[in-house]
């Protein structure tokens, strides 16, 4: 395959990953050069810069695959979605509504996922749709809402992080997931104020200036170990916990039980560290809180990320120019992703479903009546878990997603898909999701279509097509578009130009918490930074939320009284050692993508599992050696690389790779109780050495 240039010049556009949205310019070859925009100030990674080979990949679909006598089998458009239309009526007919699902991407643009959402509520009037954000940041984003009122990755934009004094980096390893990230560490860093806590050494805290190593599942308890340290030490902002928050009291009671010397026996981290801690960031002009995966994938995500914005709110950095509380989206369009609708307690704009006036205003956007939208369904794991069981879907429709390599307990997962009535997946290649499909639909990606992103500052972009796609793909909204009108849609509901679908998303997002009803795709071609809310074509865009006020209705920010309470599975004497999964530069979340990539995959072409040697050799193991690896639930097999400063209790695994390799078979499924986020981060394994290795 040739990507065919669509323009003779080169356009401006963002990388096809991470939240970081990188800009880069591709020629009418679609080669790449990095592009000055103000998250990578010109700098690419190596994600970035290898790019293109996705849009000349041997491996992408162009056309339509039905499964027949068991294999997937080349099939025209109308064959194809005339029999997804049709089975899906018959499911409907004789199950309800909701016996029909459709699963969304943090990756989808921001009119894929409003789009996906409005098909959802309205053409298969299924209350059961969810998308893979929810394994992402789903509990920062419960957490921010609770404390601030309102949930946006970073209430400001990056650039601010370079004045910083002092920056905590709570379970981020930005030097391999978004390296262009770090450059914004610099100034915190030349000032010895870079924090670290990971359990892992990972090439980002190599860089810190300290480096915290808590067992996997105590961050919330080092938070509480330093929150004391700052009240007994005598550092607490008591003006601004005064006149700008509320809660501390409450707060204060649980956490005076947490004095660092405990919170040391539980978490490993040495008293006088938290204490250092708690005086850098007392004692900075300007500090930063900033939490990732690492916090929030825990089945006590919500309660971590609380302890931790605790700690900013007890230092007076929400909402104070030149400091605050943030966390690091992920995937591409994270943070809109969970904006539009796709989540299953969300409409468009940021809005509850189980809110009346909200229903109200989208229905009539839509043009439907408000009582004909479903209510709220089931969460990302809890949908995959009910397919095909008494009540649960029958059918799914996935877009933008490759559970099966993300999902946690993923053989149970990759299980329930098969019970399935219908599988349709919406795909670029043949990933591990699709391949169990019985209808596959190949679609553009990237570079070959127009698209707005959010990043993880807010900040609205335009992703412009460049070049155009292979022959036989469609786009998503096509999809979307082609299924509704089979589905008795009119066509003005399902419109397929990208812009128009923003049109409409502005309308629907007008007056709720992110509002993008100022936003147009031509503010947006002429450059401008528009951070939302945006709430009319005048107006600049909020790029520092919370300078006066915070979003709750009193403007004060709450603390969040939390306890420490571990694991949801401790290690024992089956399970001695804590397994805790990852990223690592190569590789982009499930690797559908980067696997395709031949500079990437050559450098990490496999699982791998990183131990402590001492560990390796207890269990009869050496550097290079294959290990078996087994939790409650599966087992992977991964070469060891024996690395000296891992703890001797945790192993870690990346999660990008597919079949026996998937880190996920390992993974807990318990789920936080707000945010439904399952415990990818801990789970209790055994190392042995792999039979016959
Ligand atoms: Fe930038 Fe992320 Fe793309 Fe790397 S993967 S180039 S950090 S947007």
């Amino acid at each position: 395959l040739t990507a065919e240039p669509t323009t003779t010049t080169a356009v401006a556009t963002h990388c096809p990953y991470c939240a970081l949205q990188c800009g880069m310019t591709l020629s009418p070859e679609a080669d790449v050069t990095p592009r000055q925009f103000p998250t990578n100030a010109g700098g690419l990674c190596q994600k970035g810069w290898t790019s293109p080979a996705l849009l000349r990949s041997p491996a992408r679909l162009t056309t339509p695959l039905v499964r027949t006598d068991g294999e997937l089998r080349p099939a025209s458009w109308d064959a194809a979605l005339d029999l997804i239309a049709r089975r899906l009526q018959e499911l409907r007919a004789e199950h309800g509504a909701d016996s029909v699902a459709a699963f969304g991407g943090g990756g989808l643009t921001n009119e894929k996922s409003y789009l996906l959402g409005k098909f959802a509520r309205v053409a298969l009037g299924t209350s059961q749709i969810d998308y893979n954000g929810r394994f992402c940041m789903s509990s920062a984003a419960a957490a921010g809402m609770k404390a601030f009122g309102l949930d946006r990755g970073l209430p400001f934009p990056l650039t601010d992080l370079a004045d910083a004094d002092a920056i905590v980096l709570v379970g981020a390893n930005p030097a391999e997931t978004m390296p262009p990230f770090v450059q914004h560490l610099r100034g915190a860093n030349a000032k010895g104020g870079l924090v670290v806590v990971d359990p892992r050494r990972t090439p980002t805290a190599e860089q810190a200036d300290l480096h915290l190593s808590p067992a996997p599942g105590t961050d919330l308890a080092l938070a509480l170990g330093i929150l004391h340290a700052v009240v007994a030490d005598g550092l607490l902002d008591q003006s601004y916990v005064e006149d700008r928050t509320s809660g501390f009291d409450a707060v204060w009671r649980i956490v005076a039980g947490y004095w660092p010397e405990q919170v040391e026996r539980v978490t490993g981290v040495a008293a006088a560290d938290q204490r250092r801690v708690a005086a850098l960031l007392a004692r900075a002009r300007n500090a930063y809180v900033l939490t990732a995966r690492g916090a929030e994938q825990h089945a006590t995500g919500v309660a971590t990320v609380s302890a931790w914005i605790n700690l900013a709110l007890a230092l007076g950095l929400p909402g104070r120019p030149g400091s605050g509380y943030g966390c690091l989206t992920g995937q591409g369009n994270g943070q809109g992703g969970r904006e539009h609708g796709q989540k299953a307690d969300q409409l468009p704009g940021y809005r509850k479903i189980t809110d009346p006036a909200a229903r109200e205003h989208v229905a009539s956007v839509w043009g439907v009546p408000a009582e004909s939208l479903p209510g709220p369904g089931r969460s990302a794991f809890e949908l995959l878990d009910a397919l095909g069981t008494e009540g649960g879907p029958r059918a799914l429709l996935v877009f933008g997603s490759n559970v099966v390599v993300s999902a946690p307990d993923s053989a149970r997962v990759a299980e329930r898909l098969s019970r399935l009535d219908l599988l349709v997946t919406a795909d670029l290649v043949l990933s591990e999701t699709s391949a169990l499909a019985d209808v596959v639909l190949p679609v553009t990606q990237w570079a070959e279509e127009d698209g707005t992103m959010t990043n993880l500052e807010g900040r609205i972009l335009l992703r412009r097509k460049a070049v155009d796609p292979p022959e036989g793909v469609r786009t998503d909204l096509d999809v979307l578009a082609g299924l509704a009108e089979r589905l008795g849609q009119p066509a003005e509901r399902f419109p397929t130009d990208a812009e128009t679908v923003f049109t409409e998303l502005r309308a629907a997002s007008a007056g709720g918490p992110a509002d993008y009803s100022g936003i147009s795709y031509e503010r947006l071609r002429d450059g401008e930074a528009l951070y939302w809310p945006v709430p009319d074509e005048r107006h600049p865009g909020t790029p520092r939320m919370f300078l006066d006020a915070f979003a709750h209705p009193d403007g004060r920010a709450r603390f969040e009284p939390v306890e420490h309470t571990g694991p949801a599975e401790p290690p024992d004497a089956g399970f001695p050692l804590l397994a805790t999964t990852g990223r690592v530069l190569q590789h982009y979340q499930s690797g559908a993508q980067t696997r395709l990539v031949a500079e990437l995959n050559d450098t990490v072409p496999e699982v791998y599992v990183e131990v402590h040697p001492d560990t390796a050799e207890r269990a009869g193991l050496a550097h290079g050696d294959l290990a078996r690896v087994t939790s409650r639930r599966g087992g992977t097999t991964a070469r060891v690389r024996c690395v000296g400063s891992m703890r001797q209790d945790v192993v870690f695994l990346p999660f990008h790779f597919p079949g026996a390799q998937r880190a996920n078979l390992l993974t807990n499924p318990a789920l936080d109780p707000t945010s439904r986020m399952p415990e990818f981060k801990v789970c209790a394994v055994r190392l042995t050495k792999e039979d016959g290795a």
